[in-house]
């Protein structure tokens, strides 16, 4: 390890900056996708000792509630093992008919999003304003987040809508957490580390807002006077981990002997979607190799769209010029595409906590 290295592995997240202080909110709330990063973030607040009533986990499911079309089978049954296994509570959140609706979406609205509440309840919103669109074609590999719609659509404003449209967060300080690491790419990189969330709405201020409706296929516009601020909810954005090494990652969650999602004991660098669009070559083949439906799936659309996945590929040849990860374990297959998740998420003393395949290799990154 060169001397810069070890620097770099040293360097602890700043728990104040400026007006922001780690322990001053009532609530936190932890994107959890599942992944090394985002489990990294939840455990670094066990240590600096944020109490667990304060803390949730959310998870926006890709493929919504529908059948699995991205993402891997297993991900949402870790994701609440893992909560399990911590005792802290995990709230899902979803655009209806997920991934594939909104690639599908025809002259249409994006769809309503769903997300779940304490009590045990799911609330819909939005879905009804906007213009109508046409997609018909794979998010594209880039940073601009309007053409990556899989991240603005199914991820980002699924968080917002979710925490915007529940009072509970009204007149309180609420820290919302993320993974990003700026060693993932120079995109990343750039990112603040502290910085006011986007779900924000502690001033007052008020301001016109042109807003179309569609009612009966007919769109009308109409100008709203919106007053915000009225509900004083004060939300921050914290990535504690946005300069950490991935060694750091991996020795956090060794520490506390958790297991992790089963595409890193399969090889995965990342948990991201199982057929991301990041994908390189020898990602795709594995996920071919291990779910040929879903990549049959993925390829026809190709076809439908007369639009590619990767810009100058199809996804066939990308699959024909990879190489499957070698010795993928029959077991961790099998968990992985479960739609069930029965091993314990921390492992006892007695077992040997040991580094996944996928730890360390370069693989694809949400840019
Ligand atoms: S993991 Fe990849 S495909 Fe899935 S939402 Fe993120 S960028 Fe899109």
């Amino acid at each position: 390890m060169s001397s810069i290295d070890n620097i770099q592995s040293t360097i602890v997240p700043i728990t104040e900056s400026g007006n922001y202080n780690l322990h001053d909110y009532d609530k936190y709330i932890v994107a959890f996708s599942g992944g090394k990063d985002s489990t990294a973030c939840f455990l670094y607040l066990l240590d600096q000792g944020i109490p667990l009533s304060k803390i949730e986990l959310w998870h926006h499911d890709i493929d919504g509630r529908e059948q699995t079309l991205m993402d891997w089978e297993v991900t949402p049954a870790y994701c609440r093992a893992f909560a399990e296994a911590f005792n802290v509570p995990i709230y899902f959140s979803w655009k209806q008919g997920g991934f594939r609706r909104e690639m599908l979406r025809e002259n249409a609205l994006t769809a309503p999003v769903n997300f779940e509440c304490p009590d045990g309840s799911i609330q819909t919103t939005g879905g009804k304003t906007g213009k109508p669109n046409t997609r018909l074609r794979f998010p594209q590999v880039t940073p601009d987040l309007s053409l990556r719609w899989c991240s603005s659509y199914l991820k980002i404003d699924v968080g917002v809508k979710a925490l915007v449209n529940q009072n509970r967060f009204n007149g309180k300080r609420t820290l919302f957490i993320s993974g990003e690491r700026g060693e993932e790419s120079p995109a990343r990189a750039k990112y603040k580390m502290w910085e006011t969330d986007k779900a924000d709405c502690r001033y007052r201020e008020t301001f016109s807002k042109t807003v179309t409706h569609t009612s009966n296929g007919m769109a009308q516009t109409k100008v709203r006077r919106i007053i915000r601020g009225k509900k004083h909810r004060h939300v921050d954005r914290y990535r504690p981990i946005l300069n950490w090494k991935e060694k750091q990652v991996w020795d956090i969650i060794k520490a506390h002997r958790v297991r992790v999602h089963p595409c890193y004991y399969l090889g995965y660098s990342r948990c991201s979607c199982k057929f991301c669009i990041f994908g390189n070559p020898d990602q795709f083949a594995t996920s071919y190799r291990i779910s040929p439906d879903q990549g049959n799936a993925l390829m026809a659309y190709e076809e439908q769209f007369g639009v590619t996945m990767k810009r100058n590929t199809t996804l066939a040849a990308c699959i024909d010029s990879g190489k499957p990860f070698v010795n993928l374990d029959d077991e961790n297959v099998i968990v992985a595409t479960s739609y069930t998740y029965d091993l314990p998420v921390r492992m006892s003393q007695s077992e040997h906590w040991l580094l996944p395949v996928g730890a360390y290799k370069r693989g694809c990154s949400e840019r």
